[in-house]
């Protein structure tokens, strides 16, 4: 099998020669073993870098024939240089993986194995996070839990490292969405798939190019793309004010006939309010319900993915 591996990189020219060396010697490992074709490949992606990443990839290509560059006109973002790292490579598969090699390359060989076994994709996936800070860390489990509770399929602590066959790639190419969230979209495609467990390790040099501008914005694309649930929240919230509504009234109309206490005015004054607000919200959370079809209609993603055909 021929072998790419992907990895973007934006501003990372401290690292990227020893992240080079090292998968180089990984992928010299597996042509010695014939687990992969000679003829495999490592494809760094400039994602619109402005330091010297571009003129490194140049040099390491001219020295080393496997490895090829792609670069792109300008920063488009992680996901934006994995996907057009993905469709510019020919092979049977390829991994993605961060030019900093947080991930650890020396489950590569299991991944292959993965393959080798059948499975079309295998997802790395993180074992533990020591490594990320405290706050990185809570953050990021509780994005997972909240994904997967809002009904959204995707891999617990597994980011962009993973193992795809050429046959998914292939339809990947049918996800035509702008805002693109690979880890939500993978699982979408279907086909066997399993893990593979690692520790993921600290950034050896440079830092970490996600700003907690970039990070957010990451996740707020993470839940929107994949999920209308925030609107239908709209029109949980709607509900729950009309229903409080009616036991207000209630409560008013038991305060007038068995109490003394009754304020006059304050039925006709303050409950409308409420009834309104409440009915106003619910309208606002029904109609969220049919944007949120037309939203998801308009990402005309494939309704069905064929795997195989006896004829
Ligand atoms: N990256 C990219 N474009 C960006 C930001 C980051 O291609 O706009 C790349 C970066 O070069 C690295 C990977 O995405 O290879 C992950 O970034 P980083 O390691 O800085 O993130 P962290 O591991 O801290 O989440
Ligand atoms: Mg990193």
């Amino acid at each position: 099998m021929k072998l790419a591996v992907v990895l973007p990189c934006y501003n990372e020219e401290e690292i990227l020669e020893e992240s080079a060396g090292k998968l180089r010697s990984v992928m010299q490992k597996l042509i010695l073993s014939g687990k992969i074709d000679a003829d495999s490949r490592i494809c760094f992606v400039d994602d619109g870098s402005s330091d010297g990443t571009w003129d490194i990839i140049e040099t390491l290509h001219r020295r080393y024939p496997e490895i090829c560059g792609i670069k792109l006109s300008r920063n488009f973002g992680h996901q934006n240089a994995l996907l057009a790292g993905l469709f510019s490579v020919d092979a049977d598969a390829v991994i993605t993986i961060d030019a900093d090699l947080q991930d650890d390359i020396s489950v590569i060989d299991t991944m292959i194995d993965k393959y080798r076994e059948g499975f079309k994709v295998v997802y790395g996936v993180k074992k533990s996070r020591r490594a990320d800070s405290r706050f990185k860390r809570v953050t990021a489990e509780a994005f997972y839990r909240f994904m997967i509770f809002m009904g959204v399929k995707i891999i617990y602590n597994h980011a962009d490292f993973r193992l795809i066959s050429k046959e998914v790639l292939e339809h990947l190419k049918d996800f035509n969405e702008v805002n693109l969230f690979l880890r939500g979209i993978i699982p979408l495609i279907g086909f066997p798939a399993t893990t593979v467990e690692y520790d993921l390790k600290e950034r050896e040099k440079g830092r970490s190019k996600f700003t907690l501008r970039k990070i957010i914005g990451f996740a707020l694309n993470g839940i929107t793309s994949f999920s209308v649930f925030p609107l239908r929240l709209i029109t949980y919230i709607g509900f729950l004010i009309f229903v409080a509504t009616l036991f207000m009234t209630g409560w008013a109309f038991w305060v007038k006939y068995c109490t003394d206490d009754a304020v006059p005015g304050w039925a006709s004054t303050v409950l409308p309010i409420y009834f309104i607000g409440g009915i106003e919200v619910l309208a606002l959370g029904i109609i969220g319900e049919y944007i949120g079809k037309i939203y998801m209609e308009t990402k005309s993603r494939p309704r069905f993915i064929i795997e195989k055909k006896v004829e």
